[in-house]
């Protein structure tokens, strides 16, 4: 257009000097074509090429043949707006991109600081005993075996944290599969109340079924996994719980594909700010009572894990005084 417009009116000059004829349209043809081409030549120079760069730095990958189309002919038709557009969205990619890498790399480094801290407990502790000893406490009767019995106790709390940090990490790397069979939830879970009765019993707690939990619920999932759900559900409500208290346990038909189990105790229960984060390895509520109760800070995150990895989902509520529940969902079976 401006080619033509700077042709025509430069044509209309040069009738100023000689009439219309040859002339006047070689001054028209001569300007349209310089006008037209150099404009061309920047556009494409300065402009497009610049733009291209900026796409192709974009994608990060050769273009193929229907992108060489893309940049030859739709890209010229973009807009400026267009442009800019893109690039924003590809942005906020990115943006996206590297919040999570930060997360994870914040994460990694949370989980390091912390197992090393779990790790030294444990190990300062037997190495102290054992310098004890050595140091001649091995020749006194009255500490000599008291010592020994707490070094044990720290070895075995190293024992517990090795066993559970190799389950989550079989866990996240999927390596333990998921073999899902049909079997009576209830069953299961007065297993569990069996191996822990002992448990209970040392702190006058019971441990039963809520009322209206009645009749036996099929559910389809990995069996020994949500056994090991209901161990660290269990033996935390025993844990936490509060002495004389009832640990009970509900199980609920949701819908025709859902049942609901749910873990409950009459204990301190967790406060609000904690609830978010329960599950994370490594997080305690009360971080001076678990360490004198002897967790390993895993059991809720395995828990977590072995839910997602049925695709499930596990939540909690709690209050402060009144107690805590946690409960997950599982496939109920076709029976
Ligand atoms: P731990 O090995 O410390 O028990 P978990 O992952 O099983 O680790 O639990 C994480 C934290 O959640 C515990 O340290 C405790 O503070 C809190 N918690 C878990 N279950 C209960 C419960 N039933 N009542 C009160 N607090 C609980």
């Amino acid at each position: 257009m401006t080619a033509a417009l700077l042709g025509v009116s430069n044509a209309l000059l040069s009738l100023a000097l000689k009439p219309f004829g040859f002339v006047t349209l070689f001054v028209f043809a001569a300007t349209f074509a310089v006008v037209y081409f150099l404009y061309h030549y920047t556009l494409q120079r300065f402009i497009y090429r610049k733009i291209k760069l900026i796409y192709k730095f974009i994608y990060q990958t050769k273009a193929t043949k229907k992108e060489e189309i893309f940049y030859k002919h739709i890209l010229p038709e973009k807009s400026i707006d267009e442009v800019s557009d893109d690039v924003e969205r590809w942005a906020n990619q990115r943006k996206q991109e590297i919040e999570v890498l930060q997360a994870n790399e914040q994460f990694r480094k949370e989980f390091l600081m912390n197992l090393a801290h779990e790790l030294r407990t444990p190990i300062f502790s037997v190495q102290g005993y054992v310098s004890t000893l050595l140091g001649g406490a091995l020749e006194d009767e009255t500490v000599n075996r008291k010592f020994l019995s707490n070094a044990n106790k720290s070895i075995d709390r190293l024992v517990r944290l090795v066993d559970d940090l190799d389950e989550i990490s079989k866990l996240e790397s999927g390596k333990i599969p998921i073999i899902q069979e049909e079997f009576v939830i209830q069953d299961l879970v007065n297993d569990v109340f069996e191996e822990f009765s002992l448990m209970a019993k040392e702190r006058n707690m019971t441990l039963s079924f809520k009322k209206g939990t009645v009749g036996n619920i099929w559910v389809y999932a990995d069996k020994p996994k949500i056994k090991q759900v209901l161990v660290n559900l269990i033996q935390n409500a025993i844990k936490y719980g509060s002495d004389g208290g009832a640990v009970t346990v509900g199980c609920y038909v949701m819908d025709d594909k859902t049942i609901y189990v749910e873990v409950s105790d009459d204990g301190p229960g967790i406060a609000e700010e904690h609830l978010p984060r329960i599950f994370e390895r490594f997080y305690r509520a009360d971080r001076s009572r678990a360490r004198t109760i002897g967790g390993t800070g895993l059991g809720l995150a395995i828990v977590k894990h072995i839910m997602e990895a049925h695709g499930q989902t596990v939540n909690v509520r709690s209050k402060v005084g009144v107690g805590s529940s946690f409960g997950f969902t599982l496939e109920k079976a076709e029976q």
